[in-house]
C-alpha cells in the first residue's frame, strides 16, 4: 500500500546505527520550527549549539529565506526567527531540542501569518483571569495518492458507525502512528491529554491541554510538527483539511475548550459561563473569521449543520449538544462549574488566532 512512498521504503533499522553514535557532550542540535506563509504548514531547520539551552532567551535569533516560504520578496528575503519555547526533541533525542519560533520581517514587524504576536498581547492583558485551553486536534491520514489511508482504491468503506473509538484491523488504520506520536509528545514535554479514533475511517484525534495562556498555541503547533514528522517516517501524509472527503463523511475540527478561574470555581456556570456564551453569541462572525486560515472559507465546507456540526451561519449553545456552536459538557452542567467547548474551530485553524478571539470576546470585552 505504501510502496510508492520513498520514506516508507528506507530501512529504519540501518538508521538506528547513526542515531546512536555518540556526539560531544557540550553540543546539541536545535531544530527551529516556524509557521510559513500559508498559515497552516510548518517549516524547520537545524543548527548546532555549543551549549545546552534551558530557556528560550538563551537561544540565538536566527533567520531564513522568507521568499521560499511565501513570506517575503526575493530581493529582501531575510526573515527573523525569535525562539519562544523549547521542548525535548523525540527524533534526535539526547540533548537535542525543538524550538518553536515566531517570525518577523526585515523591518522587525510580525509576518502576516505570525498570529502569536497579538495573541500574546491579549493573553498578557487577561492573565489575572488565568485562561485555560484544551484543544481536540482532529486529522486525517492519507496515502501517497492522497486517498484516506486504508480506503479501497475504487470505492468507499462501509458507512460511518463502527470506526469512532474503534478497535480491529477493519475499523482503524495506522494506530502505530497515533501511539508513536503520543509517546513523542509525552517525551517532548507537551501536555497531551488523550487520543481516540474518529468517526470517519483514517481520521483520528488527540487532545492538548489544559494549558494556560499562550502555551496552548506553542504546544499545539509543536504537537502538529511531531505528528507530521512521525507520519513522514512511516511514509504517510497527514492532512488537517477540515473536510477531506465530501459526502456522508465527518469533517475534522479543533474543538477548543475554554475556562477562566471564575468559571472553575463553585457556581461558575451561572455567573461566568453563561455570560461568556452571551458575548460569544454577539461576535459569531468575528470568531468564524478567526477559526480557519481562510477567514471562514475552509470551515464553510465543514460547518453544514450535519455530521455533528452547527451551521456556519447560526450561533447556538446547549448542554451536551454536539450540533451546537458551543457545548456545555454535561458533567460541568451538573457540577455547575467547569468550562465550555467551542466546536467551531477547523482542524487547520491557527490556535493563536482562535484563543486570541476567545480571550478578546469573553475576557477583555473588545
Ligand atoms: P470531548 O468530550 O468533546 O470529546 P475531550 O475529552 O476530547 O472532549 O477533550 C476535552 C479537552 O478539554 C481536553 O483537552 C481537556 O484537557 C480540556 N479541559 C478539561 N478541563 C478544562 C478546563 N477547565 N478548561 C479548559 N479546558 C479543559
Ligand atoms: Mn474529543
Ligand atoms: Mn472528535
Ligand atoms: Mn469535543
Amino acid at each position: 500500500m505504501l510502496k510508492n512512498s520513498p520514506n516508507a521504503l528506507l530501512n529504519k533499522s540501518i538508521f538506528q546505527h547513526y542515531l546512536t553514535l555518540p556526539v560531544p557532550d557540550d553540543k546539541c542540535q536545535a531544530t527551529y520550527l516556524w509557521i510559513d506563509g500559508t498559515g497552516e504548514n510548518i517549516r524547520c531547520k537545524t543548527r548546532t549549539l555549543d551549549f545546552i539551552p534551558k530557556k528560550p532567551d538563551e537561544l540565538p535569533v536566527w533567520n531564513y529565506d522568507g521568499s521560499s516560504t511565501y513570506q517575503a520578496e526575493g530581493a529582501n528575503s531575510d526573515t527573523y526567527l525569535m525562539p519562544v519555547a523549547i521542548y525535548k526533541d523525540p527524533f534526535l533525542r539526547g540533548n537535542s531540542k525543538l524550538v518553536i519560533c515566531d517570525a518577523y520581517k526585515y523591518n522587525k514587524k510580525p509576518t502576516e501569518t505570525n498570529k502569536r504576536h497579538s495573541c500574546l498581547q491579549a493573553m498578557l492583558a487577561a492573565k489575572d483571569h488565568h485562561p485555560w485551553f484544551g484543544i481536540e486536534q482532529e486529522y486525517t491520514l492519507l496515502d501517497m495518492d492522497l486517498r484516506p489511508l486504508g480506503w479501497p482504491k475504487n470505492g468507499f468503506p462501509g458507512p460511518q458507525g463502527p470506526y469512532y473509538c474503534g478497535v480491529g484491523a477493519n475499523k482503524v488504520y495506522a494506530r502505530d502512528i497515533v501511539e508513536a506520536h503520543y509517546r513523542c509528545c509525552l517525551y517532548a514535554g507537551i501536555n497531551i491529554s488523550g487520543t481516540n479514533a474518529e468517526v470517519m475511517p483514517a481520521q483520528w484525534e488527540y487532545q492538548v491541554g489544559p494549558c494556560e495562556g499562550i502555551d496552548i498555541g506553542d504546544q499545539l503547533w509543536v504537537s502538529r510538527y511531531i505528528l507530521q514528522r512521525v507520519a513522514e517516517d512511516f511514509g504517510v501524509i497527514v492532512t488537517f483539511d477540515p473536510k477531506p472527503m465530501e459526502g456522508d463523511w465527518n469533517g475534522a475540527g479543533a474543538h477548543t475548550n475554554f475556562s477562566t478561574k471564575a468559571m472553575r470555581e463553585e457556581g461558575g456556570i451561572i455567573s461566568e459561563i453563561e455570560k461568556a456564551i452571551d458575548k460569544l453569541s454577539r461576535n459569531h462572525l468575528r470568531h468564524i473569521q478567526a477559526y480557519d486560515p481562510k477567514q471562514g472559507k475552509d470551515n464553510e465546507r465543514r460547518l453544514t449543520g450535519r455530521h455533528e456540526t452547527s451551521s456556519i451561519h447560526d450561533f447556538s449553545a446547549g448542554v451536551a449538544n454536539r450540533g451546537a456552536s458551543i457545548r456545555i459538557p454535561r458533567g460541568c452542567a451538573e457540577e455547575k462549574k467547569g468550562y465550555l467547548e467551542d466546536r467551531r474551530p477547523a482542524s487547520n485553524c491557527d490556535p493563536y488566532s482562535v484563543c486570541e478571539a476567545i480571550v478578546r470576546t469573553c475576557i477583555l470585552d473588545e
